[in-house]
């Protein structure tokens, strides 16, 4: 019995390594645990029901129609960007092809020598210049590439992400530079509607209560108290991190930077990113370019699967839905520059380009390699201490 290769074209999401689920063909790409997501749809679309339901036909008569048409409007606008947070590409950065990646090792060994068994061998790091400051490019051990600027892995996706900001269990994503905008538009516009459905909560009971008495129209509205309850807890944690994403933006960094304290002076490392102006960072951060996903997940690839040839072998379109390969996706370099990667830091790519032996989408099947260690774990961060020799 021998095996033969079978080829079949399957879009790239499919072949995505990492920990993200897709639906609609590729199109929708989230993180894979979902709970907490659906916690928040449910808490948004139960608060504004009973808002609708208990108050609105109350104030719409003996107030302003225009309540709940600016309630619904918001409600809209949150929903939308909740939406487009969540079901985005956050900036998940591609890994490298297996024969990117051993050129890119064999390129470290080379630069570190040979180094004697039992020694530690000296931190993956590469340092850049940006805004004359030297910013480190951490070697990322499961992704196989040494990460562009601001980029981190993210280890609930397992993925590295473009100007990581943080992930969002609230939003079942990852926060990064393709949805950080879409993100920080959801907490604000959910601080609104909290603050607008909380007042108008408590402007129906007072205006109810001189009518009926107060324990009355708690009776008469039961949802009321529902509401000033969620509203009351979302406000605090809601408000306040809207206040401090404004704090970020203003500053042009990121949760995961002050987290870090990348930029917090100890090494008198300066945030080369910031234009020391508020308006102006706030106008990057807010208004910039918008960036097209790198992943190319709904492009076609060819899918290599290994069958068994027997003498009475079924014919190959039965065959191609049978076992297929576990593979890495072909559609990326060892160093993947972004906006804030410098010049002198970009022609290994072109290098490493060049190495590639035939077009990616011809690859023979990729082995799965298992990551050397997990990015964000002890062992690197010590290494990434380590000064380069
Ligand atoms: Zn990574
Ligand atoms: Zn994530």
């Amino acid at each position: 019995m021998s095996a033969v290769m079978i080829t079949r074209k399957v879009r790239k999401w499919e072949k995505l390594p990492g920990k993200n689920t897709f639906c609609c063909d590729g199109r929708v790409m989230m993180a894979r645990q979902k709970g907490v997501f659906y916690l928040t749809l449910f808490l948004i679309v139960g608060t504004c029901a009973l808002f609708f339901a208990f108050e609105c036909p109350y104030l719409a008569i003996h107030l302003s129609p225009t309540i709940p048409f600016f309630a619904a409007l918001l409600f809209l606008f949150v929903i939308a960007m909740l939406l487009r947070t969540s079901f985005s590409d956050p900036g998940v950065l591609p890994r490298a092809l297996p024969e990117e990646a051993t050129f890119i090792e064999m390129e470290i060994e080379a630069a570190n020598g040979n180094v004697p068994a039992g020694q530690r061998p000296p931190p993956r790091i590469r340092n850049v210049q940006i805004n004359n400051q030297i910013v480190k490019l951490k070697y990322c051990y499961t992704c196989k590439i040494f990460r562009p600027p601001r980029a981190s892995h993210c280890s609930i996706c397992d993925n590295c992400v473009d100007r990581f900001d943080h992930h969002c269990p609230w939003v079942g994503n990852c926060v990064g530079k393709r949805n950080y905008r879409y993100f920080y538009l959801f907490t604000t516009s959910l601080s609104l509607l909290t603050i607008y459905i909380f007042t108008f909560d408590i402007v129906h009971v007072v205006m109810r209560s001189v009518d009926n008495g107060f324990l009355n129209t708690l009776k008469e509205t039961p949802g009321t108290v529902l509401e000033v309850l969620v509203c009351f807890f979302t406000l605090w944690s809601v408000v306040g991190l809207t206040g401090f994403h404004t704090y970020l933006i203003s500053l042009n960094q990121t949760t995961n930077e002050d987290i870090k304290g990348s930029w917090s002076g100890k090494n008198r490392v300066q945030n080369p990113y910031s234009h020391k102006n508020i308006f102006k960072n706030c106008c990057e951060v807010l208004c910039g370019p918008t960036y097209p996903s790198v992943l190319d997940r709904r492009g076609l690839m060819q899918d290599d699967m290994p069958v068994s040839a027997t003498p009475a072998a079924p014919s190959s379109s039965s065959l191609s839905s049978s076992n297929p390969v576990p593979q890495t996706t072909k559609t990326t370099a060892p160093l993947i520059p972004n906006e804030h990667t410098p010049d002198d830091a970009k022609p290994s790519i072109a290098d490493s380009a060049e190495k590639s032996p035939s077009p990616r989408e011809e690859l023979p099947p990729a082995q799965k390699v298992p990551p050397l260690a997990s990015p964000e774990t002890d062992a690197e961060t010590a290494l990434a201490k380590d000064k380069i020799h």
